[in-house]
């Protein structure tokens, strides 16, 4: 063999350590903390997510289960402005903003007036914030916390908005709507001139991107959408840690952090069980990650909740205890409330029943923003 060979034989078995994905963490002893109030929040939001999604990823699992850890647990009420079944724009509108309105539309009200989200109230005072997806970033549900236009599907009008959000941190597809636009113009210089280091899945992994000495940054996983967990789709659980551990370096005054599972969905709406749990799998590891960093740093508080059901899943009868037999009423969303999970200084906020507007308002009490924004 030529030294020519081994090199790049070395290289190789080298460059397979160091794109290791984070392995899987133990269900964590969560402490209850004495910390009055939260310095960090992150929601993370299981597109499609309802009980029986929930219920069938505890019983899938041969170990426990990260969501099924909360100490504090809720209900939202998810309906739209205008119709009893939402879809995601709207439901993660009224999570984001507050307002109800009507499905498809993002950050803006029923008259098209736009509310700023809280990720947007926590730029303005100085947090650091950021969205992690395994949609493409322009997608409806991280659209809707930093995005005001009046249809999830104007992409090219959501990257502009993303342009404008001065969001610290995002991972997630969508490259083409910044760098390969019908406008011509080019997105992804126009970040970098805003002091952003970018990258994507073209030019590398996101598990050799070194975050030490970086202050803004953005990774794209897909031109469009990401690739579902079951094809080769790492990422999720590994951006998250990257997210809160940057986020924390590098913002003194706390942050926003936003994860959104968002594939839960896509495989509801195919009615694909396996698809769907190895999705919920990976987005319940994205939760232990968050989970171990939360019980570290005391001052974190982690909320885990869905937008809405998708395919009215139902756990039939199987052969064997064991055995799961997943099926599904329908192609499209259900109006069950939808569980709230929460852990860490100010959890006991997110106890009740509720609309799913009042998720915006709890994270504000949460954060004290009602003081500030009545002393303005
Ligand atoms: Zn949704």
């Amino acid at each position: 063999m030529t030294v020519k060979k081994l090199t790049y034989l070395l290289t190789l078995v080298l460059s397979c350590f160091a794109c290791k994905t984070v392995d899987p963490t133990p269900q964590i002893i969560l402490q209850t903390t004495t910390i009055q109030k939260p310095k960090n929040i992150v929601l993370m939001i299981g597109d499609g997510m309802g009980l029986s999604q929930v219920s069938a990823a505890i019983y899938n699992q041969k170990t426990p289960t990260h969501i099924s850890n909360f100490p504090v647990v809720g209900y939202q009420k998810t309906h739209s402005f205008d119709n009893l079944i939402t879809d995601s724009a709207a439901g993660a509108t009224a999570i984001a903003t507050g307002q109800k309105t009507r499905n498809n539309v993002v950050g803006l009200d029923t008259s098209y007036q736009s509310h700023q989200s809280i990720l947007e109230e926590a730029e303005e005072i100085g947090l650091g914030t950021g969205i992690v997806t395994t949609d493409a970033i322009t997608g409806a549900t991280p659209a809707s916390f930093y995005a005001h236009q009046k249809l999830r599907i104007m992409f090219e009008h959501i990257a502009e908005d993303l342009l404008k959000s001065g969001i610290d941190f995002f991972v997630g597809g969508g490259k083409t709507y910044f760098d390969n636009r019908e406008d011509e113009r080019n997105l992804h210089a126009a970040l970098e001139d805003k002091g952003y280091i970018i990258s994507d899945f073209i030019q590398e992994e996101l598990s050799r991107i070194n975050l030490n000495h970086y202050s803004k940054f953005g990774y794209f996983s897909a031109n469009k959408k990401p690739l579902p967990k079951n094809r080769g789709r790492t990422y999720l659980p590994l951006a998250s840690k990257m997210g809160v551990e940057f986020l924390d370096r590098y913002n003194e005054a706390g942050f926003f952090l936003v994860i959104e599972g968002a594939q839960i969905d896509w495989a509801c709406h195919a009615n694909q069980p396996r698809y769907f749990l190895d999705e919920i799998k990976d987005f319940d590891n994205a939760i232990g990650e968050v989970l171990k960093f939360a019980v570290r740093d005391k001052e974190t508080l982690v909320i885990v909740t869905g937008d809405h059901e998708t395919g009215g899943m139902a756990i039939n009868p199987a052969s064997k205890l064991k055995k799961l037999k997943l099926e599904f009423t329908l192609r499209d969303h259900t109006a069950t409330m939808i569980p709230v999970y929460a852990y860490g200084p100010k959890a006991e906020l997110f106890n009740g029943i509720y609309e799913n507007t009042a998720i915006y308002h709890k994270m504000r009490e949460a954060l004290e923003l009602e003081r500030l924004s009545s002393s303005k």
